[in-house]
């Protein structure tokens, strides 16, 4: 898996102080996607053990609240493994919030999906669609995306998320 982008101390992407990664290739391609860079799989740089330990380390200090990972998609097939290890090893180090963000389908990624679900605090789905843009939106870019928290699905992002 490569990522193109890292912000360790991200407030834009949910709540609190966050870790913010993105990791590269998207094969849903939006109309006016607002990261089209990154639906290369191959841009930017491989994510190797030595970033995810650092990863780690930054989600350990009391002040961070979690991460958040976009893209891209996490969850194209060919980045899906290594970003649920990553979940994994979060949940088991450090306990913080792990927010995603998928083109993927609603139906789609609560069907495919279950093990990341057992890892994740939020995940955000469905494609942008340019027709339900609106920038006063909280945590997407078009009205028709939804929330999954603990299996369930929101139209707006739960309170505290
Ligand atoms: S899912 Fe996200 S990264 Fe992929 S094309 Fe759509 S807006 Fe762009």
């Amino acid at each position: 898996m490569n990522y193109c982008y890292r912000n360790d101390s991200d407030m834009t992407n949910g709540e609190g102080l966050r870790v913010t990664i993105f990791v590269s290739g998207c094969e849903h391609h939006c109309e006016d996607c607002f990261n089209k860079q990154t639906w290369d799989r191959n841009y930017g740089s491989p994510f190797t053990e030595e970033i995810k330990q650092s990863i780690l380390d930054r989600l350990k200090k009391p002040f961070v609240e979690g991460i958040s990972i976009l893209g891209g998609d996490p969850l194209m097939p060919y980045n899906y493994d290594e970003v649920l290890e990553l979940c994994k090893a979060i949940k088991k180090e450090t306990g913080k919030s792990i927010y995603i963000w998928t083109g993927y389908s609603t139906e789609y990624v609560l069907d495919k999906f279950c093990e990341l679900l057992d890892y994740t605090d939020m995940i955000v789905t469905e494609k942008f669609e340019k027709e339900l843009k609106d920038v006063t939106l909280y945590l997407r870019g078009s009205s028709n995306q939804k929330f999954i928290v603990n299996k369930k699905v929101y139209s707006e992002p739960p309170k505290g998320y």
